[in-house]
């Protein structure tokens, strides 16, 4: 595919934040482009939660709006694309972003993974490791998205050197950190926040079966698992349903 068409690509938009119409083949491609850019950019990977965050939160908002890519990870925002007049042709999460780049990055990427508990992003790695032995990860660290953590965490990363950065803080904590510290990672060329996917790579959270993705019913399987999410699940199954039927595709 031409440079140009990537650019192009369409965009939609929900509660003013821009969602990319883009499949799992354009992601990649984007990225590896990103990848061999001079400029730095930030991927995010907004669900119903996120954006209804972002009604709520004008800084997270500003950060949907300058990144480079923002992919369509939750069910809801098709679902709420259609109702607005839009058009989300695919879904494409964060977690299985991460393993199909893993896949076939070559040594020429080294990646670094921050985030998750003691441990985690350690054994995620190796899984991804496992999977292809080409793939350089110069550097896990579980850290935390305290400022008091930050210098430690960017001397971190700078002396491991990674183009590619994921992080797994949390939304919206981890795109904040992101968009805060991106300019002082001078080796990073791509970093993306993808909350709990070191968690599912090693295997501590189980993700929902095919079937619950597939119809758009992840939220209701993590509900079940984690009854503590019940808050975050009523504000993106209730709440901002009726947000986007209130204000579309216009911020509140
Ligand atoms: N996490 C972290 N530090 C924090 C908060 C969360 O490392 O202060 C990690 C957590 O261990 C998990 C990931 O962030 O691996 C995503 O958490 P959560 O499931 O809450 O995020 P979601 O995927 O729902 O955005």
């Amino acid at each position: 595919m031409p440079d140009g068409n990537f650019e192009a690509s369409a965009k939609v938009t929900l509660l003013g934040a821009p969602i990319d119409a883009v499949s799992m083949d354009e992601t990649v491609a984007r990225i590896h482009r990103f990848l061999d850019e001079q400029r730095q950019h930030q991927i995010i990977t907004p669900n119903s939660e996120m954006l209804r965050e972002a009604a709520k939160n004008r800084e997270f908002r500003d950060v949907l709006s300058r990144s480079s890519l923002n992919l369509p990870d939750g069910a809801g925002l098709l679902l709420m694309a259609r109702l607005t007049g839009q058009r989300l042709p695919y879904r494409v999460t964060g977690t299985d972003t991460l393993q199909i780049l893993c896949r076939d990055l070559g040594p020429e990427y080294p990646v670094f993974f921050l985030g998750a508990g003691p441990g985690v992003a350690e054994r995620a790695a190796q899984e991804l490791k496992a999977r292809n032995p080409r793939l350089k990860i110069v550097g896990t660290y579980a850290g935390s998205p305290s400022e008091s953590d930050a210098a430690d965490i960017v001397a971190r990363i700078n002396a491991a050197n990674p183009v590619l950065l994921f992080v797994a803080f949390g939304a919206p904590r981890q795109e904040m950190w992101i968009a805060q510290h991106l300019s002082s990672l001078t080796s990073v060329k791509v970093a993306m926040g993808i909350g709990g996917a070191f968690d599912f790579i090693a295997g501590v959270q189980k993700r929902a079966p095919a079937l619950f993705r597939s119809v758009g019913l992840e939220w209701l399987w993590r509900v079940v698992r984690e009854p503590k999410r019940i808050g975050r699940i009523w504000n993106a199954v209730v709440v901002f349903p009726s947000l986007v039927a209130r204000y579309g595709r216009e911020a509140p």
